[in-house]
């Protein structure tokens, strides 16, 4: 089978794979058929990140928390890359069930058992079984990530599938929900509980880093009834496709810090030091920030003296995927909720060596799939 690996900066190929086979009883063996391009998957494929990393990791400039997801050369080629797909079941182990073949269903950016305390308490990304030992268990970062390849493959080996696997409710479009898996589900986390909280509190988005996240966060934060949504970003077309979701869009300019302070919830969606240092400011007094980016600096500056001031709750942590999925597809799928409209440019599968590369806000890819019932 094929699997799509990054080999360097640019550069993406088909790598012929022994296809995948169960290794345990509660294994399933899964086929892509939408698979979304993550935001930060387009580091390493459009700048040069590596050997500077890798230096700022042996000068402590980096912090080594980055050593421990993408090893000692960060984002070093070939490994096998992507980790948002919904997928049709193809086989699956004795003990799995629920699921047959033909199922079409999301599969979560990182592994989890769904047993573990740290499951039970939703944090599934940190799941201590699947890691067992490593920082996070995912596809898609590379073999410090664990054995499960990525998700631009013909077949992927799904742990856990019983629970690991979220079936895709009756009617709802897979190419709605293409990034359900990681940055849709990221975005749903920043505003969603948030907002159940404080019904009607104002929103701002810095946007721009966490291209697709920042949008499905000011469509997400309107849709749920925010009193104001003010979305920031340098790109013309993601401004664009905010007000198309009904925030208030802003240019960024160079001198430009925020439309204003006093947000009850701010996401932080810049990647940048200075976007989280403004996002904080930004924030209301008993406000809460969440901050979505990679921030690889160990000193980032953060303005805690202000927050103490202040009263506010800063959330920096990885996403939480499957915790969220079965509310998310359902609303999603109850509300029309038009994801979609962040998706810039859809590719043909079987392109995706030059598509993956694209400079393109939200790539998806997609192919038919082969089972029906
Ligand atoms: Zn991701
Ligand atoms: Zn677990």
């Amino acid at each position: 089978m094929r699997e799509l690996n990054f080999i360097s900066t640019g550069k993406l190929e088909w790598i012929e794979r022994i296809d995948p086979k169960l290794l345990t009883g509660d294994d399933a063996i899964v086929r892509p058929i939408v698979v979304g391009r993550c935001d930060a998957d387009t580091l390493p494929i459009h700048r040069r990140v590596s050997r500077a990393m890798q230096a700022g990791l042996k000068t402590g400039l980096i912090d080594p928390a980055v050593g421990s997801i993408c090893g000692p050369v960060p984002f070093q080629g070939p490994f096998a890359i992507g980790h948002e797909a919904i997928a049709e079941v193809v086989e699956t182990g004795p003990y799995v069930k629920g699921l047959r073949a033909g199922d079409k269903v999301v599969v979560p950016w990182s592994v989890s058992c769904g047993r573990c305390g740290m499951c039970r308490r939703g944090l599934t990304s940190k799941c201590s079984i699947a890691r067992n030992g490593r920082t996070i268990a995912a596809y898609g970062f590379g073999p410090a990530c664990g054995p499960y390849g990525g998700m631009v493959a013909d077949l992927i080996r799904v742990p856990f599938a019983e629970h690991m696997l979220v079936p895709l409710p009756g009617g709802l479009d897979p190419l709605r929900v293409a990034a359900a898996s990681d940055n849709l589900s990221d975005g749903w986390r920043t505003v969603v509980p948030q907002l159940r909280d404080r019904p009607g509190a104002s929103v701002l988005v810095l946007g721009g880093g966490g291209k697709s996240i920042g949008l499905y966060a000011a469509g997400l934060a309107v849709a749920h009834g925010a009193s104001k949504v003010d979305y920031v970003d340098t790109s013309h077309r993601r401004l664009e496709v905010a007000e198309a979701l009904g925030a208030d869009s802003h240019q960024q300019s160079r001198k430009f810090v925020s439309p204003g302070s006093g947000y009850d919830i701010v996401v932080e969606a810049s990647s940048t030091g200075t976007g989280i240092r403004n996002a904080v400011r930004a924030t209301a007094p008993g406000g809460i920030c969440t901050a979505i980016g990679y921030y690889f600096r160990t000193n980032t500056g953060i303005p805690l003296m202000h927050m103490y001031a202040n009263d506010i709750t800063l959330h920096v942590g990885v996403s939480h995927p499957r915790a969220v999925l079965p509310e998310l597809l359902d609303w999603v799928n109850s509300n029309n909720f038009p994801a979609e409209k962040v998706t810039s440019h859809v590719a043909d599968f079987d392109d995706a060596p030059t598509a993956y590369a694209e400079h393109a806000t939200k790539l998806v890819l997609q192919r038919p799939a082969l089972i029906q019932h």
